[in-house]
């Protein structure tokens, strides 16, 4: 049941709300109009007037304090209710740094009035105010926010970010068929920061675009780097690929095709060597751009990766729609694969719609034995995840892919020699 009607009549001079009265709604005038006015030593002192189409009574609901001023109907009204949950719903989904400007605003305004009602009309300055929807914890968070984001600017002009790069493994001939690329921060106080600390401000703020570019750039450079360290492979199908995430920021940026071919061409890298991994929910946003944007990919000869399968709900038709070329199972589905006897129907409809439809499978997060020789004997063809390596530097992943997997490695996969482990701290990498 709804708390407030959606729409109220008022009759001429009647009272909308009064001042310091707690809101439930705000308004907007359908016809008619309100004056909106305060009260000075018995004296109305009118603020403004609404008419068709403005709103009114929303500053109560945002910052949830009481009302600032008398609404009444100058001649029969008709209103439209926006009830609280409407408006706070709105807000929570709002970037927490405009959230925490508009809480600022608002606490002017109100400074601003309460000055009128004083003899002076000057107000005694506030004191401890946070924020409209949330409490210190926000405020802070939008700070800490701003903070990262600035920071994280600099980082990138200075050259502060790193890429490691994690195996993806033929299971059945125990080989490296490529390696994903996975961005980390080097901060000069808190250490290898995670993606997963920073890739939402990225994105929220922009710096993804650039962020993604160089991403692209230094995974095409260390393509060539390992060719160099690795002659023997040189021209062989041996060759290894590298994965590549893309935000949806990436993929909506105009220029992005454009800067792909060129850092191709720059590097030397044959486009079959490079994937884009994308997720479901990237592609759902602006399909058409997406699937416009993909296919001018592909057409080039880059590859085109789904992440994450199986988490999104966006259906199977995207399978046909979008020009992807290989599906990379979830961890949440592999990690139930660690059980003895554990053969997933989810994981084994998988195996069978990739193969009707001759796509490349990728199973990630693969930390056990067990998990690797279920996949392999339900017919998946490549693997990644901690059992064969954890993200390793340039140098590692050289010797990962020269040295290759020991005879056998199909069931005991080792981990590299070199590969650093660091107590884990929240936010910070385990690999170095
Ligand atoms: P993702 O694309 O799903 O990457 C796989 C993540 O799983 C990586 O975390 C990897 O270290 C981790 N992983 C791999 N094998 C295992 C395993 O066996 N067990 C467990 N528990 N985890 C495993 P990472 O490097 O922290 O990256 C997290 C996410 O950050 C990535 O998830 C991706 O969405 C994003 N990301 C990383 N690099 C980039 C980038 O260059 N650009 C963009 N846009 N996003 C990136
Ligand atoms: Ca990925
Ligand atoms: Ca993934």
């Amino acid at each position: 049941m709804q708390a407030n009607p959606i729409e109220v009549a008022v009759p001429a001079g009647a009272t909308v709300f009064r001042e310091g009265e707690r809101g439930d709604c705000a308004y907007v005038v359908e016809q008619g109009e309100v004056e909106i006015a305060i009260e000075r030593r018995g004296a109305v002192i009118p603020l403004a007037s609404r008419g068709p189409g403005e709103v009114f009574g929303e500053m109560a609901i945002i910052d949830d304090k009481p009302r600032t001023a008398t609404a009444t109907a100058l001649a029969p009204t008709t209103l439209l209710v926006i009830s609280r949950e409407q408006l706070t719903n709105r807000l929570r989904q709002t970037d927490p740094v405009l959230r925490m400007c508009l809480s600022v605003v608002l606490q002017r305004f109100r400074d601003t009035i309460a000055a009128m009602r004083t003899a002076r009309g000057v107000a005694p300055p506030t004191r401890g105010h946070i924020g409209p929807t949330g409490d210190g914890g926000e405020h802070a968070a939008a700070l800490g926010a701003i903070r990262l984001e600035r920071e994280l600017s600099e980082a990138l002009e200075r050259g502060d970010l790193e890429l490691r790069y994690q195996p993806i493994v033929a299971l059945a001939r125990g080989a490296t068929d490529g390696f994903e690329a996975l961005v980390r921060w080097r901060h000069p106080e808190r250490g290898l920061v995670s993606p997963a600390a920073f890739i939402p401000t990225a994105e929220a703020s922009g710096l993804i675009v650039p962020l993604g570019r160089w991403v692209l750039r230094e995974a095409c450079a260390a393509l060539g780097r390992l060719d160099r360290q690795s002659p023997g492979l040189a021209g062989s199908a041996q060759t290894p690929f590298i994965s590549v995430n893309v935000s949806v920021h990436d993929l909506y940026d105009a220029g992005f095709v454009d800067h792909l071919t060129g850092v191709l061409r720059a590097t030397g890298v044959r486009p079959g060597r490079i994937k884009l991994e994308i997720t479901e929910s990237l592609l759902m946003q602006q399909p058409e751009t997406a699937a416009e944007t993909l296919a001018r990919c592909r057409a080039l000869g880059v590859g085109i990766a789904l992440d994450d399968f199986g988490t999104g709900y966006s259906g199977l038709g995207y399978l046909h729609r979008f020009p992807i070329d290989t599906l990379k199972i979830d961890r949440s589905f592999i990690e139930p694969l660690a059980a003895a006897g554990a053969v997933s129907p989810i994981v084994r409809s998988i195996i069978g719609l990739a193969r009707e439809l001759g796509l490349t499978l990728v199973a990630e997060g693969i930390e056990q034995p067990r998990q690797a020789d279920t996949l392999r004997r339900l017919g998946c063809g490549m693997g990644q995840g901690f059992l064969y390596a954890r993200p390793l530097v340039e140098a590692d992943a050289a010797q990962f892919l020269t040295r290759g997997l020991p005879t056998g490695a199909g069931s005991e996969p080792r981990r590299p020699a070199r590969t650093r482990r660091q107590p884990f701290r929240q936010g910070l990498c385990r690999d170095a």
